[in-house]
């Protein structure tokens, strides 16, 4: 608090000087302005927040009143002080004492440089922070870090600790510590073969020795007699206790930032160095954060005890200690789980109060006849899914429904269903897949499907274009069509064409679909699969192609409820929550990396019987890049050495989209016996003959998409295995991964993984038009109903954010809700 401190001092200063604005140099006001964002910042309590803003010293105006006046906002002021001072006073005593304890230069923070509140907007490019070059901005750019609002919202992974310092005799072999001492030496040395700096740093109870591996550059930036701050671990070297490339920083008048505290680790990429980014993030927090205001109601932040915003963004950058971290932690996944919710609250709104829907008729007799023809009877699942389906078709509101269902439950028969019932009743109907592949691969099936009784137009094959189906369930025949993007351009103007006369009854597609070009004459009810690829913005601008036609969304991913109902609140679920009978599990087996061998040889069997194989490459995190790098390394290896007789293919996110479409349809095909690939594989991709999956690095994976991979094989009446190999583990990682050995429930891994890892990791930090969930945890969900609360009493009161006081809010939102979205 002792920005509050100096405050006060100034203060009582003038007031001693009669009121003549003589405290200090340059005036109060200019104090004021300057000091007001860290003040603010410094304190955690909202509501005396909110106090604070009420005074809006950083708008002060002291030197234009008069004396009368001086004094009356002095007494406001002090008194504003008094109240701060005593509501803090409990809570520092007990901090102090834990500081005392744990860290290790707190006297340090009180001579801390004067924070300068800067006033470049939050929307200036990061380069306005010195030492951020362009290419520097390049490379951030690649982590979505373009403005200092995106670095102050860039968050640190995790962070070490070095806040315990020890004196140079008592450390200890192994472990986290910081010491500060004197440099007696500091000089450039050859280690091992290579040059790096060596340094004697002591202090009254020893001395140690110091070595930085491969930057002899360094010894230039030390001097004997300096004062320095070394953290990292103690090995032994010889018999001897050495810092090896520990963390330094000379001890200056600055605040620690990569010593002697809670170091925040940050996500980085090529080119980006730890050093450089604590400097970085630090300058902007102290300069900027201030600038952020807080777009929460204090009532809110009152209710749930939450962190001032930009108390809260400090403190996740450079925490005081660990709770005050997890209490900012607290506060941010609030904020994302709150404007989530929002967000989804108003959707709904808009579509249940925009045109009335179109009511179906539902024939029985077309359902019947269909179903007939079927070579199996429907599960119950689907049987009770259908009938939610079929009755919310009937309706004149428009259906907004999530249809779950694991892999292989049944989820296309359904969808083949309903768009027939749309061609009916004389409607279009459109499916919309997340690649070529999968589109091809649905359109194909439906065209089956359809055409079990009926004949299909002679000439007419799947996959080139459209097909003509005589159904038998209607009394005319059904034109279904696939428009993908990799059709001539002379295919799709005359299949737009089609389309927009209304001569085509069935669509499939990919996004190609929502393209602008593309006019339905009738749309009638929309289909997507594999939502968690698409995100709220396209199914809206699916939406927006028809007069508000019906919307089915399927996701084999099994989704918690907690979550559908936060992540998927403008939405009615339905789940398939069973599979056809006789379908096999996937024999799974834990494996560590000397079973490799035999799991080679295992392959190489089951491909000499017929079957394919996929092999995945472990996650590469933040970098699609190296993974991609890894991978070809991985398919070479493999391709040379371990299976040089067979057809190997290779998959990862940096091959062009065609060429990645190629590989699936070769692998598809049987072509390829084993296809190599990172995790893009496709979620969804039939491939009957495939019988294996071996995953490498599987403990980097979360259990849903572990599940997600083992569904791709096992889809005949074969036996599908699934091989997951990982590297050394602890107890708590074993415990996890044999999970899916025993558990074949996607719903009961989706929980534990929520449990274990978090929204945000379960669904992808970038799923189009959703808010990031970077933050928020399954100890967040537990509060969700909380949020949720806090999120539908505001929106009862004003759902339209039109108050003066929401405005802040108004914009976060429209800002969460992601660019380009607009907040309506
Ligand atoms: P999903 O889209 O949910 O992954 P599909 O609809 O593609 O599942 O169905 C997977 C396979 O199971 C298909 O070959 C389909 O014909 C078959 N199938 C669907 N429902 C049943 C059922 N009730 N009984 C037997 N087989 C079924
Ligand atoms: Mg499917």
């Amino acid at each position: 608090m002792t920005g509050i401190d100096s405050l006060r001092n100034v203060l009582e200063l003038e007031r001693r000087k009669g009121y003549t604005d003589k405290a200090v140099i340059g005036g109060l006001d200019k104090y004021l302005h300057k000091q007001a964002g860290q003040i603010r910042q410094s304190i955690n309590n909202p509501q005396l927040v909110s106090g604070f803003d009420e005074l809006n010293l950083a708008n002060s105006n002291y030197g234009s009143y008069g004396v009368d006046e001086r004094k009356r906002w002095m007494t406001n002021v002090l008194g504003w002080l008094d109240k701060i001072e005593k509501a803090t006073k409990t809570n520092r005593s007990q901090k102090s004492e834990v500081r005392s304890q744990k860290s290790v230069v707190s006297s340090q923070k009180a001579a801390a440089e004067p924070r300068q509140n800067r006033r470049e907007g939050l929307d200036s490019p990061i380069t306005v922070i010195k030492g951020i070059t362009s290419s520097v901005a390049n490379k951030f750019a690649r982590l979505n870090v373009r403005e200092l609002r995106d670095l102050l919202y860039f968050f640190p992974r995790r962070y070490v600790d070095y806040s315990r310092r020890k004196p140079v005799s008592e450390l200890i072999e192994g472990e986290d510590q910081t010491i500060i001492g004197t440099i007696w030496q500091a000089r450039v040395a050859t280690l091992g073969n290579r040059r790096g700096t060596e340094a004697i740093v002591g202090d009254k109870t020893g001395n140690i020795r110091v070595v930085w591996f491969n930057q002899p550059y360094l010894a230039k930036s030390f001097h004997t007699n300096d004062r320095v701050v070394i953290s990292g671990t103690v090995g032994l070297f010889k018999g001897h206790k050495v810092f090896a490339s520990p963390e330094w920083e000379l001890l200056k008048d600055k605040e620690l930032i990569h010593t002697g505290r809670l170091v925040p680790v940050y996500p980085l990429t090529q080119g980006l160095y730890p050093r450089q980014v604590r400097k970085w993030t630090k300058e902007t927090v102290d300069g900027y954060v201030w600038q952020l205001g807080d777009f929460l109601p204090s009532d809110i932040k009152t209710h749930c005890q939450l962190l001032d915003l930009p108390a809260a963004i400090a403190q996740v950058h450079y925490p005081d200690d660990l709770a005050m971290a997890e209490r900012a932690r607290g506060r941010l996944a609030f904020d994302e789980l709150f404007l989530l919710q929002l967000g989804v609250l108003a959707r709904k709104r808009d579509w249940q109060e925009s045109q009335p829907g179109n009511a179906f008729h539902v024939d029985q007799e077309v359902i019947s006849r269909f179903l007939n023809c079927l070579p199996f009877t429907l599960t119950q699942a689907q049987e009770r899914v259908l009938q939610e389906i079929l009755t919310d078709l009937k309706q004149a509101k428009a259906m907004s429904r999530l249809l779950q269902g694991e892999v292989g439950s049944g989820k296309t028969v359904i969808a083949t269903l309903a768009l027939l019932i749309a061609a009916a009743n004389g409607y279009q109907g459109a499916l919309m897949a997340p690649t070529e592949v999968l589109a091809e691969q649905h359109y194909t099936n439906i065209c089956g499907y359809l055409s079990q009784v009926g004949t299909q137009e002679p000439g007419s094959e799947p996959g080139e274009g459209t097909i003509r189906c005589y159904t038998g369930f209607l009394s005319r025949p059904l034109t279904i069509a696939l428009l993908i993007g990799s059709l001539s351009s002379n295919e799709k103007e005359r299949l737009h064409y089609k389309i927009g006369q209304g001569e085509v009854d069935i669509i499939v597609g990919t996004h190609a679909l929502i393209q602008k070009a593309v006019e339905f004459n009738k749309l009638g009810l929309a289909v997507i699969d594999e939502q968690h690829r698409f995100g709220v913005l396209q199914r809206s601008a699916l939406r927006q192609k028809g007069f508000n036609p019906h919307v089915l969304v399927m996701t084999a991913t099994p989704i918690p409820r907690t979550m559908a109902l936060t992540l998927y609140g403008d939405l009615d679920i339905s789940v398939i929550d069973e599979l056809p009978p006789g379908r096999q599990v996937v024999r799974t087996k834990c494996l560590e990396p000397q079973d490799r061998e035999k799991a080679y040889i295992f392959l190489h069997r089951q491909v000499s019987n017929g079957r394919q194989a996929f092999i995945i490459c472990p996650l590469v995190e933040e970098s699609e890049i190296l993974e991609a790098k890894a991978a070809t390394t991985e398919y070479e290896r493999l391709s040379r050495e371990v299976f040089p007789n067979l057809k190997l293919g290779l998959l990862h996110g940096q091959m062009p989209g065609t060429e990645k479409e190629e590989v699936m349809r070769r692998f598809r095909s049987g072509e390829l016996d084993i296809l190599v690939s990172t995790s893009v594989v496709e979620v969804g991709i039939d491939v009957p003959r495939a019988s294996v999956m071996m995953v490498e690095g599987a403990e980097r994976f979360g259990l849903s998409q572990l599940h997600q991979f083992r569904g791709r094989v096992g889809r005949d009446k074969e036996q599908g295995y699934c091989l997951l190999i990982s590297e050394k583990l602890s107890p708590e990682a074993r415990e996890r991964l044999r999970l899916m050995e025993k558990v074949h429930d996607g719903f009961v891994l989706a929980e534990k993984d929520l449990e274990l890892r978090g929204p945000g990791e379960f669904f992808g930090t970038h799923q189009s038009g959703l808010p990031d969930l970077k933050l928020a945890k399954l100890t967040d969900l537990r509060s969700l109903e909380l949020v949720r609360q806090e999120a539908i009493t505001l929106f009862q009161s004003d759902p339209n954010l039109n108050k003066a006081e929401h405005q802040p809010l108004r914009q976060q939102l429209s800002r969460a809700w992601s660019r380009g979205a607009e907040w309506s």
